[in-house]
């Protein structure tokens, strides 16, 4: 099937429609559909956004840490805020930050994947743009896509295969002015004109990305997803809060609804359940290197019965361990 045909026309073009009533993105946003995964963008946000060459940062975890990195190979990458001291465990207090004049925007991860915090309230940015990475929470509960300048997300851990990247941006951003020696294929413009059929696009990508959206509609669009996912995360977070071995890593009120990190308080507990959680089905629950412990994530695809059967799994691991 061509890229070109209209076969393929169609769903493309469906899957704009569904995902623009699915976050009731505004007129004046574009909707791009990427190859390069949410990495690439670290670098084509700079070349596309940073006219005076200095950006705003908010680290919130190793996916904000590596966008800061990126974009000082533009310009200056000022860090604002930074969790770092308590090994990203929350959130900072982003109600008056050292916004730089000549910012050209300000850069947030919404949702930290590795440490499992989440942005509940958006950043003062005191008038200046706000670019997010969401790609671990991406239509996992509404987002009022007006606040944002550019938000985007590799697909993979919501809603396709990986290696698709779906860039929400403003229209006034799409434009000829980017640094010099930007390739015109990290040129938003070039897609945005092209409709994202420049060249070749993930279009197996795109099609599967297609069903998930059908999906979410069918099962209520993005409030229905939200009350799903938080149904999750309580019955795993309540469990948590009362465990005498099991705890929580992030500080109650920033704590994600996709990504839970927990630890025994023992290295030693902690490898013993990752093992025997592996053996009895639940795979992937070691945490990143740098929190140690578990981490559960709890994307869309996740079922309540599935969280359900992991802290039975806990309690009586709990229980049989004491
Ligand atoms: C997974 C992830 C990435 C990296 O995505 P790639 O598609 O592998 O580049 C970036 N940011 C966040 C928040 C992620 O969860």
């Amino acid at each position: 099937m061509s890229h070109r045909s209209s076969a393929f026309a169609e769903i493309i073009e469906t899957a704009e429609v569904d995902i623009r009533e699915l976050l009731s993105i505004p007129d004046n946003y574009r909707v791009l559909f990427l190859q390069g995964g949410a990495s690439q963008q670290f670098a084509m946000i700079p070349m596309n956004l940073m006219k005076n060459r200095v950006a705003d940062f908010i680290i919130t975890g190793q996916w904000a840490k590596k966008a800061c990195s990126e974009a000082k190979l533009y310009g200056t990458a000022n860090v604002v805020a930074s969790s770092a001291d308590k090994t990203f465990s929350y959130i900072p207090d982003c109600s008056d930050l050292p916004i730089s004049e000549n910012a050209d925007y300000v850069y947030i991860c919404e949702n930290n994947t590795i440490y499992g915090t989440k942005f509940h309230t958006l950043p003062n940015t005191k008038g200046k743009d706000l670019v997010a990475d969401v790609s671990s929470c991406f239509l996992s509960e509404p987002m009022d896509v007006s606040k944002y300048a550019l938000v985007y997300g590799g697909v993979q851990k919501n809603i396709g295969p990986a290696g698709t990247v779906i860039v929400i941006i403003r229209e006034d951003l799409v434009t000829e002015d980017v640094l010099p020696g930007t390739p015109t294929m990290l040129r938003y413009k070039t897609h945005a004109d092209n409709k994202s059929l420049y060249n070749t696009p993930p279009a197996y990508g795109i099609y599967i990305c297609g069903k998930v959206f059908k999906w979410l509609k069918s099962r209520g669009g993005l409030e229905a997803m939200k009350e799903h996912n938080e149904k999750k995360a309580a019955i795993i977070y309540d469990y948590l809060d009362n465990s005498k071995m099991f705890r929580g890593t992030v500080v109650p009120v920033d704590r994600s609804i996709m990504n839970v990190p927990f630890v025994t308080g023992s290295e030693e507990l902690d490898a013993k359940f990752v093992k025997e959680a592996s053996a009895a089905g639940f795979v992937n629950l070691k945490g990143h290197r740098t929190v140690g412990g578990m981490r559960a994530s709890i994307y869309n695809a996740m079922p309540v019965e599935g969280v359900r059967k992991l802290v039975e799994f806990m309690a009586k691991f709990e229980a049989d361990n004491r």
